[in-house]
């Protein structure tokens, strides 16, 4: 209570907002998957801190990088040439297809991007970036221009630096998303319904793309300097773009001058579990990629991938970031990625991935009020609606319910999508089978609680 209290003098709770405000939740403690709250209560944490923690809260290997780091030095800035953090540069490189090897560390997504679209109008000498309908790329002053969602927005007229970039309506699929309703595991970017000549209630990708086309013909200014696009959508609500979608965009772009910038914030580091990047799923490669949450596995950090023609462009004035490059988030993000390989985190996220959303996909079938089961990997949305005829977001009363009675039986989630409707899951990548069987087990529990109760 007193934590609250201060919260509410200290904090403003207008702006940083609790999630579970009717009983909130005093995380104390956190292992691998696991969280433990002040009074010892247990949680399963399939939240990871907003799909942050990548291998396991306080993973012992990771803790043991950064203690050991916290030992030898804590900081020096780049201006000094310290072997580690060029070290992890390279690692990091290492991780992506040529050109894409000049990195740029930051201490966050928002930052990592802010970057991303100087670099792009520096290169390009255009101005208009774009991205897309639900997209959340930063809450700075300037990646708040490339966040569709109102709610992340503050309401000034030409201010904040919004009005320089502009986010179109270019997609959106049936459900808020991506899925094929007459096939509950397949998502429009993978249904083959159309081929197989069954009937479908997808639009053909061919559709989705002859919008998109007319879009960039009648909406978008004829020079832009860059596309921004997160290869699933995260705040968004696990919103999955059809096939060739991602790619006929980057080509449009391109056209248009731009640059195509893949925000891997959310998706990086193995959590689509079929690749090690989001982008890799679109046979596209971008210009430049964005990521943070993932990387440090909850320490700060950020970074930026771009081209050496890119970073040319960039070189007309001095960057400089006093924290980006850290010494203790290098060590913390270098033994992330060990640990990504060694405790097969990739791996894990495709099978208990796949696992989940078949599951989820029973359940829909089962009740009505889940109107989609969509991502990949870990990167999952439970899209609900009030009933599937209608396919209406479910309101956020009755969203609140089941999800603070999930909370009650020990399960930590979240939520998204463009009105609140969908449950996001996007836990530490070392979740196991039976986490799964006890999170569905609870999910089932609490729509049929809410189902008795209505
Ligand atoms: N891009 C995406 C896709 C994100 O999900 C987020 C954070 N939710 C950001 C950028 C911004 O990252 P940060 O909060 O670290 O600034």
């Amino acid at each position: 209570r007193h934590t609250l209290q201060i919260r509410k003098k200290h904090c403003n709770p207008m702006t940083m907002k609790v999630t579970y405000y009717k009983k909130p939740v005093f995380i104390h403690q956190g292992y691998m998957q696991w969280l433990w709250d002040v009074d010892g209560k247990r949680y399963l944490d399939l939240f990871a801190g907003v799909a942050t923690v990548s291998v396991g809260h306080c993973h012992p290997k990771v803790t043991a990088a950064a203690v050991q780091q916290l030992k030898r030095l804590w900081h020096t800035t780049n201006i000094y040439v310290y072997p580690p953090l060029h070290e992890y540069c390279e690692k990091l490189a290492s991780y992506f297809p040529d050109p894409l090897k000049v990195i740029y560390l930051t201490n966050s997504g928002s930052e990592a991007n802010d970057l991303a679209m100087l670099m792009a109008r520096l290169h390009t000498g255009n101005f208009d970036i774009i991205t897309f309908r639900g997209s959340y790329h930063g809450g700075s002053p300037q990646t708040m221009g490339l966040t569709s969602n109102a709610a992340y927005k503050y309401p000034i007229a030409n201010g904040l630096g919004c009005t320089n970039t502009m986010c179109p309506d270019v997609f959106r699929g049936p459900w808020g998303g991506s899925h094929c309703r007459d096939s509950p595991v397949q998502t429009i970017r993978e249904c083959s319904c159309a081929q197989a000549g069954k009937k479908c209630h997808c639009m053909a990708n061919e559709q989705y793309i002859g919008q998109l086309k007319e879009t960039f013909a009648t909406s978008v200014p004829s020079r832009i300097a860059a596309f921004f696009g997160e290869p699933i959508q995260g705040v968004g609500g696990a919103v999955q773009y059809p096939k060739n979608y991602l790619k006929e965009a980057y080509k449009l772009v391109r056209e248009k001058g731009g640059v195509c910038i893949a925000d891997e914030v959310q998706t990086g580091f193995g959590r689509t579990g079929s690749h090690f990047w989001g982008f890799q799923g679109h046979d596209v490669i971008p210009d430049m990629v964005t990521m943070a949450k993932g990387i440090g596995n909850g320490f700060p950090m950020g970074a930026v991938v771009t081209t050496p023609e890119i970073a040319a462009s960039f070189a007309k004035g001095v960057h400089f970031n006093t924290f980006g490059g850290n010494p203790v988030a290098c060590a913390v993000a270098s033994s992330v990625l060990d640990t990504i390989t060694e405790d097969n985190t990739q791996q894990i996220s495709l099978d208990v991935g796949t696992y989940l959303m078949t599951e989820l996909a029973k359940l829909r079938e089962k009740y009505e009020i889940i109107g989609d089961v969509r991502g990949k990997g870990l990167q999952i949305g439970v899209e609900m609606v009030k009933d599937k005829a209608s396919r209406e977001p479910l309101s956020p009363e009755a969203m609140n319910e089941i999800f603070e009675d999930i909370k009650d039986m020990g399960v930590l989630i979240g939520k998204g999508g463009i009105y609140g409707q969908t449950f996001r899951i996007k836990p530490p990548m070392c979740i196991s089978m039976e986490d799964a069987d006890f999170f569905m087990a609870v999910f089932n529990k609490s729509i049929h609680n809410y189902m008795e109760r209505r």
